[in-house]
């Protein structure tokens, strides 16, 4: 295909309006695969100019030729097309992932399988959005149109990496946008396989652009271009906060999904087999790079230390392994970067907390930036590693004494995504998912997430929700119409 290479190193160009843009002459970057530290492919850097030309395609195509006269319908039917492309090609696209991110092959079909579901929900909703009539006097009409925002620059992280494609265009796409998308510059691989099969499908030329480049320059010119009418952002908060500062020069709409410090919460009454199964679940899966992880594992203190000694036993026979064997349950984190970033608070908490479990580099693999799974226990919330986001292997245990308590540790954060709560209590359970601060709040389970549900948090991490018809929300602007019936003229002067 026109984007990869059919060497071992894959290369990929920038698609810009239809086109393969970016040769070899250009500048490249490196892609790595984290389990063997070897270069898997190189990826075109989109300077300004080529941001400038993806925004300028995105545009025209937002404004005249063929996309705003494309139905609904047709819009639904072509994320159809394409949830069905990603559906046969989905071994490919979870190899390659499972190959890019370290993350193990099980869980990237699992992703890939939800990437289809998403384009398929939001195809589903493309003819469902809907203005309302307004309860003026009888001789008025009014209502609301519904209409897209316009040119979307969306941002997004590595560790879900098609499928965070996949919860930025799909709703885009259904409400009549055009987008620039910027993959993570570690994992832009599916993302670039994906556009592949944009001209098979119908999507118009300029409707979807994906460019790539580092954060710092390629995301930044496409924040601060004045073509782009909104911004949707997932990944840290410290970028969000640089993202929120230069959208304010020209007033873009911005949406964010930072990160987290979500308390899983479990009260003494709770089923212990499956608290202790889900205390390792909400924290390790996809090795703990998981916006909503589990990170701040709160336990009441009459099981405390038969909890942490129960999960210590259970995380010692977690499967460490290379991505693509099918019996592995943690990969290798995504980058050097990330697992230096790890490490080193790896070093911090074992200056605040005691270790349970782990603490360092996994040292049975020679190569690759595999982690141990970690347990700090006897955590004070107040220590780096219970406030800061490590987005990593990493847990921590606070003991809490009774619901208040419980309660006024789970806030006690600047982040609110997730909060988990584990008890047979549902007095309790409801009162908890109450009091909580979060965006999202399971009982009894941790990290379900389903396309028809929202998704987002409450204070520092971020605002606005995607998926479900909030997500669809997020792109359009409301349009309020109204009808004079009275022939009779004003006669104020
Ligand atoms: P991490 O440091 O874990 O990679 P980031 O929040 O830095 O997380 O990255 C998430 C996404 O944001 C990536 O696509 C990255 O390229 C992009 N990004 C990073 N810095 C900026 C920035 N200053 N402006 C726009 N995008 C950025
Ligand atoms: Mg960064």
């Amino acid at each position: 295909m026109a984007g990869s290479g059919k060497n071992d190193v894959r290369s990929y160009r920038n698609f810009i309006n239809g086109q393969w843009v970016g040769g070899t002459a250009d500048e490249t970057f490196p892609v790595y695969d984290p389990s063997t530290e070897e270069v898997i492919a190189r990826v075109a850097v989109a300077s300004s100019a080529s941001v400038d030309r993806a925004v300028n395609a995105a545009r025209t195509a937002f404004e005249t030729g063929p996309w705003p006269q494309t139905t609904p319908q047709d819009r639904g039917r072509l994320l159809f097309k394409l949830a069905d492309k990603i559906r046969q090609n989905a071994a490919l696209l979870a190899e390659l992932e499972a190959r890019n991110t370290g993350k193990p092959i099980v869980e990237a079909e699992y992703d890939i399988a939800d990437t289809a579901t998403c384009f398929e929900y939001y195809g589903g909703l493309a003819n469902k959005i809907m203005g309302q009539v307004l309860p003026v006097p009888a001789n008025a009409l009014s209502f609301t149109m519904k209409e897209p925002v316009g040119v979307a620059g969306q941002i997004i992280p590595w560790n879900y990496p098609l499928m965070m494609a996949a919860w930025k265009l799909a709703p885009a796409l259904a409400a009549g946008c055009t987008c620039v998308l910027k993959p993570a510059e570690q994992t832009p691989i599916t993302a670039m396989e994906m556009a592949g099969w944009f001209e098979e499908i119908g999507l118009p030329p300029g409707v979807v652009n994906i460019i790539n480049g580092m954060g710092e320059t390629t995301g930044a010119a496409l924040v601060a271009h004045p073509g782009v009418d909104k911004i949707a952002f997932t990944g840290s908060a410290a970028v969000g906060k640089i993202i929120v500062k230069s959208a304010a020069d020209t007033l873009k709409r911005v949406t964010l999904e930072l990160g987290g410090k979500s308390p899983n919460i479990f009260f003494a009454d709770a089923d212990w087999e499956a608290s202790v199964d889900g205390a390792l679940f909400g924290v390790f899966i996809n090795q703990g790079e998981v916006c909503s992880a589990g990170s701040r594992i709160l336990v009441e203190k009459k099981i405390y230390s038969k909890f942490v000694e129960a999960m210590v036993e259970k995380a010692k026979r977690i499967k460490l392994g290379a991505p693509l064997e099918r019996d592995t349950k943690m990969g290798p984190l995504v980058s050097k970067e990330q697992y230096d970033r790890v490490s080193s608070y790896l070093e911090i908490g074992k200056k605040e907390a005691r270790v349970a479990i782990g603490g360092g580099r996994a040292k049975q693999f020679g190569k690759g930036y595999y982690v141990e799974p970690t347990i700090f226990c006897d955590v004070n919330n107040n220590a780096r590693i219970a406030r800061e986001e490590i987005f990593g292997p990493v847990a921590t245990v606070i003991p809490f004494d009774g619901e208040a308590d419980a309660i006024r540790i789970a806030n006690d954060t600047p982040y609110g995504l997730a909060a988990a709560v584990w008890t047979r209590d549902i007095y309790k359970a409801f009162r908890v998912v109450k009091a909580v601060r979060a965006g999202i709040v399971w009982v009894n389970h941790m990290q379900p997430t389903y396309v028809e549900a929202p998704w987002g948090g409450y204070k520092q991490s971020g605002f606005g929700r995607e998926l479900g018809p909030w997500g669809l929300e997020e792109y359009l602007e409301t349009k309020q119409v109204f009808v004079n019936l009275d022939e009779t003229p004003i006669g104020w002067y």
